[in-house]
């Protein structure tokens, strides 16, 4: 690991003050970099395997950001959610206000494993970076997210745990957060502060997908730090499935988060995000678009999956997941309407 220097904030204006490059949103590698560091358990990975080494560590694990709000929301939200960064994945799955929405509290439960769960915290959980084997080993010299313009080293490679949609042959490189798919389901926004001031933008937007820029993992300024997710918790009923390799302490082969409201047989709301598929957490408006307003049933939910399929970018290592995807969405949707026929 290459030296570092280490330093603590204790507010949020001189956090975003300690940090003064794009490099929490850039995956390639400049040292003279300061990175914020929260429970660490993405970032000091990165650091030990010398894929990213930033020349100073900002810890912002004491930052006051570790309530959970319940707040009346404006316009059409009802309750939100106001969840402080610093709340880590464990907590938030057990506080009493998730108790009712499945899809959020299972995306939390079903990621990694208790103990990394106590320690990761829910910022740098949206926050974190791919799990793409050939980007987390620098000796591997064809990478586009490292080295822009070096290739794809994945694309010739080992590639079952990468991305077929939001992907092109330039890096497949797969968003793995289980709970940002959980998020852009339910229409979250994220809350930032940086030098110019605070914003809010849909979690949807947060992300940037590999086939527009791979060397960018998201839209943040430099500085800038999440403070808070705003969750509205919707009028209906949702759900969160994960296909993986084995039950527990696995990342998602593929993965469907379903929020949805079934009024006289017809899909009054529907909301889906896909995993294990994307580049960035799937917001799966085409299927999105056929269910909605019509009869709900499982030929339609087949339909669905199928348009949003459609296009997806297989090579032979990935070529299952377009089925599996299909198949993960339809359950879901069936488990979270309860229509079987
Ligand atoms: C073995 C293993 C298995 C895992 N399995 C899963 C899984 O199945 N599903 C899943 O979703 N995740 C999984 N993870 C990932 C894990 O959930 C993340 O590592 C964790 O959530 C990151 O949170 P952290 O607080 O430790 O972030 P850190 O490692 O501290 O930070 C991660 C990144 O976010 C930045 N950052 C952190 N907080 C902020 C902030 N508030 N504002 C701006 N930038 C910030 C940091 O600079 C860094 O770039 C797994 C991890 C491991 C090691």
């Amino acid at each position: 690991m290459h030296p570092f220097t280490y330093t603590r904030v204790d507010d949020v204006d001189a956090a975003v003050a300690a940090v003064t490059t794009d490099a929490v949103a850039r995956a390639v590698q400049v040292p003279e970099d300061a990175a914020f560091i929260a429970g660490g358990t993405t970032q000091l990975d990165l650091m030990r395997d010398g894929v990213w080494s930033p020349g100073t560590l900002v810890d912002i694990s004491r930052l006051p950001l570790a309530d959970v709000e319940v707040e009346d929301g404006d316009g059409d939200d009802g309750t939100v959610l106001v969840v402080g960064a610093a709340v880590t994945m464990a907590d938030l799955a057990r506080h009493a206000a998730v108790a009712g929405l499945d899809v959020l509290r299972d995306s939390l439960l079903l990621a990694a494993s208790p103990q990394l769960r106590a320690m990761a915290t829910i910022g740098g959980n949206v926050l974190q970076r791919t799990r793409c084997r050939y980007f987390r080993d620098p000796t591997v010299s064809q990478c586009n997210k490292r080295e822009p313009g070096s290739g794809c080293a994945a694309v010739e490679g080992t590639a079952r745990m990468h991305a077929v949609l939001g992907v092109d042959a330039g890096c497949i490189a797969l968003h793995a957060s289980d709970l940002a798919v959980a998020l852009v389901a339910l229409d979250a926004r994220v809350r930032l502060h940086g030098p110019d001031g605070v914003r809010t933008l849909p979690v949807a937007d947060l992300h940037v997908r590999a086939d527009d820029d791979p060397a960018r993992d998201n839209v943040l300024t430099p500085g800038e730090l999440v403070t808070h997710l705003e969750i509205p918790v919707p009028d209906a009923r949702t759900g969160y499935l994960k296909v993986r390799d084995r039950a527990s302490y696995e990342f998602a082969l593929t993965s469907a988060a379903v929020v949805a409201r079934v009024e006289d047989g017809v899909l009054a709301h529907v909301a889906i995000g896909l995993g294990g598929v994307g580049s960035v957490p799937w917001r799966a408006t085409r299927a999105e678009e056929v269910l909605r307003g019509r009869p709900a049933s499982l030929a339609l939910f087949e339909e669905a999956a199928a348009a949003e399929l459609a296009d997806a970018f297989t090579l032979p290592g990935t070529d299952f997941k377009p089925e599996l995807a299909r198949r993960t969405l339809v359950r879901q949707l069936r488990d979270v309407t309860e229509v079987t026929a």
